[in-house]
């Protein structure tokens, strides 16, 4: 029996969560008596894959020619299942991404397994499977057991700590069959986001609300941002007035983050806005009003003018070596 992992990567790159997942499966695996199998599809080099051996991986899967030029959620769906049926397959893993909240649900009813979405940690127990994961936006948490013998679960980032263990993988090309690679849909268009860091990527976000009072205020946050290698990102109302792109709202509607550190700064803290950043590992909020809900979640707090704080705060940063 196998714990089959899918891996996103983005032009070749493994993206960030990967490893965490990888890592979940493994220290998941080891509990189980299972093995890791690590599945990765599309254009990414064989030395990239390899680089998951590091975190407890039996088995590389590369699937170069899927049959859909760029991920196409039904051809991904078929090779994923017969990938997860082919390797005796007990529980897939994904990240609670885009991507994978369109693959879940679609592999979840063709394997006929229970899903648990927005997976917070490793399973309470595994005899009856029981995990934790986000409900309400964040606000709460339950705990949810899978009845299914395949089951699926789709992970938050941070949801838990990488931890290495070296070891030898087997490295498998895969071809799928052809009814799992012939395509129902046709992608005719992509437009890429153009920003130097891709917010979804980023260790470190620099996010403003309202409170910086229009959109030829934002200089001190791109400036943060770019001081600290960091994204970019906003509330809602603030891409709603198109003082940002949409591409960096962030919150119930927009993206889901979770880097090492966020800042938001102007920003109230409504729950629509925490369930898209609550997963970030410290949290620095920057507010004039000592009420505002966001210090209840934040980590660090500095109550004051955003345009005093800022760049007395960018002044310190760019003192440090
Ligand atoms: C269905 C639905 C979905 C939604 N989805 C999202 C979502 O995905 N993401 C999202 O962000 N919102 C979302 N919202 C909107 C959300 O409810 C809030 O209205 C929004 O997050 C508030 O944005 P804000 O904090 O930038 O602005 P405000 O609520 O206006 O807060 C501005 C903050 O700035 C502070 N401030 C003012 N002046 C200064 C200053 N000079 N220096 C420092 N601080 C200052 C104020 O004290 C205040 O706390 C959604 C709402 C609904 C109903």
């Amino acid at each position: 029996m196998s714990i089959i992992v899918f891996i996103e990567h983005l032009e070749g790159k493994l993206k960030k969560q990967s490893r965490e997942i990888v890592s979940y499966a493994s220290q998941l695996a080891e509990k189980a008596s299972q093995k890791v199998v690590v599945v990765g599809v599309g254009d990414i080099s064989r030395e990239e894959l390899e680089t998951l051996s590091r975190f407890g991986v039996s088995k590389i899967i590369h699937c170069p020619n899927p049959g859909a030029d760029i991920l196409e959620n039904q051809v991904y769906t078929r090779l994923l299942a017969e990938i997860f049926e082919k390797e005796s397959g007990e529980l897939l893993i994904l990240a609670n991404s885009f991507t994978g909240k369109a693959l879940a649900p679609r592999l979840s009813v063709r394997l006929k397994a229970g899903l648990v979405t927005g997976v917070e940690a490793l399973p309470k127990s595994l005899d009856p499977f029981v995990v934790k994961k986000k409900v309400f936006n964040g606000k709460a948490y339950a705990y949810e057991e899978i009845l299914t013998s395949s089951k699926i679960l789709s992970l938050n980032g941070n949801a838990c700590e990488v931890i290495e263990k070296p070891v030898e993988s087997a490295w498998e090309e895969y071809s799928p069959s052809d009814a799992a690679s012939a395509p129902k849909a046709e992608v005719l268009d992509v437009n890429k986001i153009a920003a130097e860091n891709l917010l979804t990527e980023a260790s470190i976000v620099v996010s403003g609300g309202r409170g910086m009072k229009g959109p030829d205020k934002w200089k001190p946050i791109e400036e943060l941002a770019s001081l600290l290698n960091g994204a970019t990102a906003c509330s809602k109302p603030v891409s709603d007035e198109g003082w940002r792109p949409h591409e960096e709202h962030v919150g119930q509607t927009g993206k889901t983050i979770a880097p090492d550190l966020y800042f938001a700064v102007g920003i109230s803290g409504a729950v629509q806005h925490i369930a898209g950043v609550s997963g970030s590992k410290t949290i620095v909020a920057i507010n004039a009003d000592k009420e505002a809900p966001i210090f209840e979640i934040a980590d660090y707090g500095i109550i004051g003018d955003a345009h005093e704080v800022l760049p007395a705060f960018i002044q310190s940063v760019s003192k440090l070596d």
